[in-house]
């Protein structure tokens, strides 16, 4: 996504009335920024499956856009590990009758492709009235969700910056592999916060028109972090 579509994104955004991009416009500008995430199609019709799937690596994950469903999980609006376009089309009918059912429309749906298993962190901001942007930084969601176990620091950071971030979470032990789990990537992360909090990163660059993002989770693994989800609130326009 180029400046010229983010601005695009964000004036057809706002003349929907909406209050947040959907999520593959978030992810777009992840993107552009240099941020990983899943390759991904969205999906108008169930025509669009065959195309869709051959394009993508098996297993997909089939998801919902809506502007009225915020957290997808509560609708039972994500599916991973789908292997087949078979498995992907029984999915999208079962979505689609039970959001029916509780009066929900989806606008369309997201295809993507599954990253493997790693460490799922939360990487976020605000832009606060008094201090400009803030970047954030949380391992595991539960630990997130939880304890909020997060730091925040003012834009723009420095690598220094970021490795502190990270050092003074409670859960820094997950990072190294802790309790079993393999251990994640630490430049991984802290390139996505750099890229996220930096001076040319998304916060000083959306600061302006966005009020807070939330990338929850980022997968990180052995070798890289991506971003499976991502939310955009928009500043309320003047
Ligand atoms: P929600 O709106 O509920 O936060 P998410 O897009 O974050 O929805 O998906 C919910 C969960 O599903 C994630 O926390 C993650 O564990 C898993 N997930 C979503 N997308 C992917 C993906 N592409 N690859 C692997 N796991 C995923
Ligand atoms: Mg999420």
């Amino acid at each position: 996504m180029t400046e010229t579509d983010f601005r695009a994104a964000l004036h057809v955004a706002r003349t929907q009335g909406r209050k947040a991009l959907d999520e593959p416009s978030g992810k777009a500008i992840l993107a552009s920024f240099g941020i990983r995430v899943p390759a991904f199609r969205i999906v108008r019709s169930d025509a669009d499956l065959a195309a869709i799937t051959a394009e993508l690596r098996s297993p997909y994950v089939l998801k919902v856009v809506s502007a009225e469903v915020v957290h997808k999980s509560d609708f039972g609006a994500v599916k991973v590990g789908l292997k087949d376009q078979i498995e992907v089309a029984r999915a999208l009918d079962a979505m689609r009758s039970s959001l029916a059912a509780r009066g929900i429309r989806a606008e369309c749906w997201l295809v993507e492709e599954m990253v493997p298993a790693g460490l799922e962190c939360v990487i976020g901001g605000v832009v606060d009235p008094e201090f400009g942007p803030m970047v954030m930084a949380g391992l595991g969601g539960i630990l997130v969700e939880l304890l909020g176990d997060v730091a925040f620091r003012i834009c723009p950071i420095e690598r220094f910056d970021a490795l502190e971030m990270l050092r003074e979470l409670r859960g820094a032990a997950l990072l190294s592999g802790a309790r079993g789990h393999e251990p994640a990537s630490l430049e991984a992360l802290v390139d996505v916060l750099l890229k996220v909090g930096g001076k040319q990163g998304v916060l000083m660059g959306c600061a302006g028109e966005v009020s807070e993002i939330d990338v929850n989770p980022l997968i990180v693994t052995r070798d890289a972090a991506i971003a499976v989800d991502a939310r955009f609130i928009l500043t309320p326009s003047a």
